[in-house]
């Protein structure tokens, strides 16, 4: 890997005589690690690997990377393939994420941190996922739902839009774009785009993206900024911008110091950086800080009161597709009747009147005539009632089939109608079953248009191999 200069020369002098052990480090694999999702259980992913990852009860290293698009697993949200590194914001979410929260995740696609934040909250709490870039919210939309919290809204703002919602959320998480440096070994194009002029460029975007959003914060509020960078620029002089020029206060996390993480290059305040010739991961750097008290009483735009056109009447049955029915507010859109947790259908509303939303909670089914059918986001919902819906758990082969939507034979003892097509008791998604044919109705844009490139045989032992989870699984009706 041959480096920009620039980058040699600002980063020696940076880290001095502990240059050349980063360089080398960079010459080395990057790490491979994911993060098992705890809310869809873990009963089946039974060969964890060994090697875990410190700062993160759920995040594993893997011996290497293996062709996750063939593992049903993969589809069906029980783990994330995210970078160990980022996964030290479990640790921050630990240490100020005190009761059920209002948290915004600025800048989240695809949704490493977003999905996280899902599994790291205290319970009830309410994440507004946002992806100013209208493409990646979608496949935002398509992580978060996979991972199946019910407690998520996904928008696409820019943060100015963001920021008109004075004083709403409790925490923010920025996780800014950035120039990419940590991301030289596992991301090697990255360093084509790499200048000193693009470090600069970055930087500046960051205070503006940090600016426009900060009265979105509460006062007493929690900012988790993060970058995958090193410089100081984009790290610690941003950080000094936000707590001289926007008002706050930088606040420790409690680290192991077998974890090695680094501190500050620069003023005295507390900052987390990751670097690849010290820390397992890439690199990364991460500070939280508490915004001042004070500042202007919330505004709150009149939420528009809906205008007359009668409501169309919900069936009765999809109700009783999700467990606990009667904590959720269910509603029609449009065609699809959608369920979105009680505790939190206010700030629905609030977000709803002031931002652009993609998704919201969990869609039950879409009314086609006098049919309901159900829909994909049920599931891979975590409130997702399984035993509304007859199962049939498919063979590795009949699951990859599926994904790739294609028909599956089901057993002829099956009722027909809809039925859950489930891998390892893992949902995947609905069939509908007529009796001598079936159809598939797993989303026609996610399915697996790749080929294994090879004896598919080979493929679904490697995936066994890698062993982070366990042996192939018999059909059961
Ligand atoms: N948090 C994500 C995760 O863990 O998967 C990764 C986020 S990535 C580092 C930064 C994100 O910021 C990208 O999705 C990018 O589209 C978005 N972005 C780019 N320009 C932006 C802007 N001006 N304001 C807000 N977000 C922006």
């Amino acid at each position: 890997m041959i480096l920009p200069a620039d980058f040699i020369s600002e980063t020696r002098a940076l880290l001095g005589d502990e240059y050349p052990l980063l360089e080398a480090a960079l010459q080395a694999h990057p790490t491979v690690s994911i993060r098992l999702n705890p809310a869809k259980g873990l009963k089946n992913l039974n060969r964890l690997p060994a090697d875990r990852v410190g700062w993160c009860d759920t995040g594993y290293y893997l011996p290497e990377r293996p062709a996750f698009t063939f593992d049903p697993l993969f589809h069906a949200g029980a783990y994330y393939v995210q970078e160990a590194s980022s996964m030290f914001l479990e640790q921050a979410i630990r240490t100020y994420a005190g009761g059920p929260l209002k948290c915004l995740d600025l800048c989240a696609a695809p949704g490493g941190k977003s999905t996280h934040l899902l599994t790291a909250l205290p319970g009830g709490s309410l994440l507004v996922s946002n992806e100013v870039i209208r493409s990646r919210s979608y496949i935002l939309a398509e992580n978060t739902m996979k991972w199946g919290s019910p407690h998520v809204i996904v928008t696409h703002n820019d943060p100015k839009e963001i920021g008109g919602l004075t004083h709403f959320f409790d925490m923010i998480v920025a996780d800014a774009p950035c120039s990419g440096e940590g991301m030289f070994r596992k991301n090697p194009e990255s360093m084509n785009e790499w200048s000193a002029g693009n470090v600069a460029l970055c930087a500046s975007r960051q205070r503006r993206i940090l600016h426009d959003s900060w009265d979105a914060l509460k006062p007493g509020g929690i900012l988790i900024y993060s970058t995958c960078t090193y410089n100081l620029e984009e790290n610690e002089e941003n950080l000094h911008y936000i707590l001289a020029e926007l008002g706050a206060e930088a606040l420790p996390i409690p680290v192991k110091e077998t974890w090695n993480i680094s501190g500050p290059l620069k003023y005295s305040y507390p900052v987390y950086r990751f670097f690849p010739h010290k820390t397992k991961g890439e690199g990364f750097f991460l500070a939280a800080v508490r915004k001042k008290e004070g500042g202007a009483p919330p505004y709150r735009k009149k939420q528009k009161k809906e205008k007359g056109k009668p409501k169309s009447a919900i069936p009765a049955g999809p109700g009783n597709w999700i467990l606990q029915p009667e904590a959720y507010q269910i509603e029609m859109r449009e065609h699809t009747i959608a369920a979105f947790p009680q505790s939190v259908a206010g700030d629905l509303q609030t977000i709803a009147a002031q931002l652009q939303i993609v998704s919201a909670g969990v869609s039950l089914g879409e009314v086609k005539g006098k049919d309901v059918v159900p829909c994909h986001s049920l599931a891979m919902s975590t409130a997702f009632n399984r035993s509304a819906f007859p199962v049939v758990d498919l063979t590795w082969d009949d699951a990859i089939r599926y994904l790739r939507k294609e028909a599956v034979t089901l057993p002829d003892a099956l009722p027909k109608g809809y039925v859950l097509a489930a891998y390892k008791g893992y949902p995947l998604g609905f069939i509908k079953h007529m009796g001598n044919r079936s159809n598939n109705l797993y989303p026609h844009e996610w399915r697996i248009r790749t080929g294994c490139g090879r004896d598919p045989n080979d493929m679904k032992n490697k995936i066994n191999a890698c062993g982070f989870h366990g042996g192939e699984s018999k059909t059961t009706g």
